[in-house]
């Protein structure tokens, strides 16, 4: 019978925390406030509000969310600096609340460290979806993974070996580690400063260009393996790894 207590309080401890998962909204506007809290908490997690980027930082520190609803126009913080200074020290989730969908906002809010955004007037089925989408995201990066195959390419990290098409990639370490983050991360746009920090590390501190001219040699690898391009450049804000560019 012991057995059976262990596997069930297992199981509830886990979908407790699922449901208790912390959502901080950082959003002046009153009404939108209420609106993503309501649906949020509908869906059973716990939301936690801020009405300034001030405010918001505070609640943050205190409370430690598991995913951040940034406006981008808040009053004396705005959502881009707030955005800035929590990457400075958390991997906190963000999905960014914009009023245009001009593409400088969306590229500006990439670049400050947002994981997705969501244009106003946005569907609120669709912003709990999002939230969903990232969260869902954080709890599979907490198993570990040694293997990843999509589409074309597999990688395996305690063999130490990744594939294209079928045939075996040459690859130095630091080009097998650059691949490996780009496909853990896969159909993402990561960042030269992401991968430069996730690379080689939080202690370089050469030129960011490195990262260019690794993922030329990686993506140049795969291409002679496999005659396919998988690696993406998004033009001002970083890398892909996608099934094939077109
Ligand atoms: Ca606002």
């Amino acid at each position: 019978m012991q057995g059976f207590g262990n596997a069930f309080g297992t199981r509830r401890i886990f979908s407790y925390h699922v449901m208790m998962e912390k959502i901080l909204v950082i959003e002046d506007e009153k009404t939108i406030q209420n609106l993503v809290k309501a649906y949020l908490e509908n869906e059973g997690y716990r939301v936690l509000t801020a009405d300034t980027g001030t405010a918001g930082l505070d609640v943050f520190q205190r409370e430690n969310p598991d995913l951040i609803v940034l406006d981008l126009n808040l009053p004396y913080m705005d959502g881009l600096e707030l955005a800035y200074r929590l990457r400075q020290t958390s991997d906190v989730y963000i999905l960014m609340l914009t009023a245009r969908a001009e593409e400088d906002d969306r590229i500006t809010g990439l670049k400050s460290g947002a994981d997705d955004y969501l244009t106003k007037p946005f569907s609120p089925r669709e912003m709990v979806a999002r939230v969903e989408a990232l969260l869902r995201r954080k709890r599979q990066q907490v198993v570990q993974i040694n293997e990843i195959s999509y589409h074309h390419t597999e990688i395996n990290l305690l063999r130490h070996e990744a594939k294209a098409g079928g045939k075996l990639l040459d690859l130095t370490p630091t080009e097998f580690k650059l691949l490996w983050t780009l496909m853990e991360k896969r159909e993402e746009v990561l960042g030269r400063e992401y991968l430069l920090k996730r690379v080689w590390g939080g202690d370089y501190y050469g030129n960011d260009r490195v990262v260019d001219v690794y993922v030329g040699q990686v993506r140049r690898k795969i291409e002679e393996a496999c005659g396919c391009t998988l690696i993406e450049t998004v033009r001002g804000v970083g890398y892909k790894f996608v099934d094939e560019v077109n």
